[in-house]
């Protein structure tokens, strides 16, 4: 049974996530319209079929060196099973979609996984504007929701308001939250953090670091120093690091996510607003380009509205749902 095939079976039997359905609109508007209108128009593939599908994923963001791969390989394969059939080889296009993602590394469990007798630590880094506050406080919200003790670590001490609306959403949120004062090292914040979270046996510490990407080595230093003091507290943390990224710039959030990856290693990453892009592509061009799994994606501005990342749900989402509404 071919991957499309799978899926439609899977989620036919309501397994699907319609968060993942609705958060995805925009993008799948964009990609699976323009994969559908592009068979219509063709009953037979040639040369300018396969050079249109290269264009179609490379304005969903999928990034120019992916597009050339999976329409290279889907080509391949369609010239050695000698299908001409344009349906039959988007069927294809998807399959090799899900085996670029899938063969990035092992299966990973986007959940965190907490520490058995000490606090599990995670950084989040990312530049302003990313969606870095929100995504903190949906992190937290989660884990709360599961019955962890958390606490937030107001690391972003250079930007005016970081702190306050990292205040407000503790206090939304009923958790707790460590903060620092203006202009204060964010290292010493991230001290008094870690110090409460073990007295206090928290589970989670989330900790916000200042996005100064505009130089590199001061954010590399900056990060590092932050390293140092919360394992001199708890030797094994921070257990995760995650980037957030904004999948509404587009390739420029690729840009952004190579240059955090040379500043400090990265567990994962969280990209935000796929409800506001059309160009969901982005999620197969940092896997591609970064390596690092892509462990939740926000699909709104509410609390609840960060999911775990499912490569079928996505695929799905992007894809294909579409043909059933029609
Ligand atoms: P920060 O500067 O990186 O801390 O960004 P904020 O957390 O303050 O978020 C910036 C804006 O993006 C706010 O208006 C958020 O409500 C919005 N935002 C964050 N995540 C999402 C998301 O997944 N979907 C949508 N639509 N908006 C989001």
């Amino acid at each position: 049974m071919g991957l499309i095939s799978f899926l439609k079976d899977k989620f036919s039997k309501k397994e699907k996530n319609e968060k993942y359905v609705a958060g995805l609109d925009k993008s799948r508007k964009n990609f699976s319209s323009k994969l559908h209108l592009l068979t219509k128009r063709y009953s037979k593939v040639n040369e300018e079929y396969f050079e249109e599908l290269e264009e179609i994923l490379i304005e969903a963001d999928v990034g120019v060196n992916l597009a050339l791969d999976i329409v290279e390989v889907t080509r391949n394969e369609t010239d050695q099973k000698k299908i001409t059939d344009p349906k039959l080889i988007n069927e294809i296009l998807v399959d090799k979609m899900f085996v670029s993602y899938a063969q990035q590394g092992d299966s990973i469990t986007n959940e965190i996984e907490f520490r058995e007798n000490e606090p599990t630590v995670l950084l989040v880094v990312g530049v302003n504007g990313v969606g870095k506050t929100t995504t903190i406080a949906k992190l937290a919200n989660r884990y709360k929701n599961q019955g962890k003790k958390v606490l937030l670590v107001a690391g972003d001490t250079f930007r005016a308001g970081a702190t306050e609306q990292l205040s407000i959403w503790a206090s939304r949120l009923g958790v707790d939250i460590v903060v620092g004062k203006e202009n204060q090292d964010p290292s010493s914040v991230c001290f008094d953090g870690m110090r409460k979270a073990k007295e206090g046996k928290y589970d989670l510490v989330i900790c916000d670091t200042a996005g100064r990407l505009q130089n590199k080595l001061n954010l590399m230093q900056e990060l590092s120093k932050m390293k140092r003091v919360i394992s001199k507290e708890i030797e094994s943390a921070p257990h995760e690091v995650f980037l957030i990224i904004d999948a509404t710039t587009g390739q420029n959030g690729v840009v952004q996510a190579k240059a955090f990856k040379e500043c400090t290693s990265l567990t994962g990453v969280v990209i935000t607003k796929m409800d506001g892009t059309s160009k969901g592509g982005i999620i197969l061009a940092i896997r591609d380009e970064l390596g690092v799994p892509v462990r939740f994606i926000g699909l709104g501005e509410k609390m609840d509205d960060l999911e775990e990342f499912d490569l079928d749900q996505y695929l799905y989402g992007l894809c294909l749902s579409q043909e059933e509404d029609e």
